[in-house]
């Protein structure tokens, strides 16, 4: 079984910063205080990661549930400011989805440093989420390469890995070191925040500008196209 583990934000698509004011306005009700998140690089970053650099910023103790608190009322928001913004899903990801879907050879997870909660909200708003089995969310604040390990673990559980064929598709270097965390290749598209040069000097596998048509990206991991039947868009 090949094994592709799908970054959302700059990978799958963008919300064009639609969690931006989601997130401001979950720390504004949870700390009494005005945050400007533009203000931090956070491409990469999990959530809870974020969360504790904003509770940082701001001088506040991230004691006992606020963290939690603060994080739950960020993904409760998200579906009210999503529709705000015009994000969109990136080039050929969803007809790769489709071509993929019901797969014997290739199963798709997502590998992400969203919550589940704001993972789903997200692919909810742009009708990706059920194209995807399973996932691993970040959980908490520890690094993305405990994410992948979980990744792996449910990969592993669902079928037989074949090791050798495990990708990692994502648009920073978080994702190309998660991916050598768990010994995938990564797969490096420029769509999020990073350049070409940047995602090459990090050692990415393959550096795209954006994802090739299906079949290109088929061939690019080895794996032969389904014959052209109903799982192809009409
Ligand atoms: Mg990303």
């Amino acid at each position: 079984m090949t094994v592709l583990f799908w970054d959302i934000d700059g990978t799958l698509l963008t919300t064009a910063k639609g969690g931006v004011p989601a997130w401001e306005q979950a720390v504004r009700e949870v700390t009494h205080k005005e945050f400007d998140l533009t203000m931090f690089r956070i491409a990469g970053l999990t959530d809870y990661q974020i969360a504790v650099r904003t509770f940082e910023h701001l001088g506040v103790e991230a004691g006992g549930d606020t963290l939690q608190r603060m994080v739950r009322r960020y993904e409760q928001l998200l579906p009210t400011f999503l529709p705000q913004r015009h994000g969109h899903v990136m080039p050929h990801v969803r007809e790769i989805l489709v071509l993929l879907r019901g797969s014997d050879a290739v199963r798709s997870y997502l590998l992400t440093g969203n919550t589940r909660g704001g993972a789903n909200a997200k692919l909810t708003h742009y009708d990706l989420w059920h194209y995807f089995p399973d996932g691993a969310f970040a959980e908490d604040a520890r690094d993305r390469s405990t994410i992948a390990e979980r990744a792996m673990a449910l990969a592993r559980r669902a079928a037989p890995v074949d090791e050798e064929r495990v990708f990692v598709i994502g648009d920073t270097p978080h994702d190309i070191d998660c991916a050598n965390a768990i010994g995938a290749r990564t797969i490096a598209v420029a769509t999020g925040g990073y350049s070409l040069a940047e995602l090459q000097a990090h050692g990415a596998w393959r550096v795209l500008e954006q994802l090739p048509p299906p079949h290109e990206f088929l061939a690019m991991i080895g794996v032969s196209s389904p014959e052209p039947d109903a799982r192809m868009p009409t």
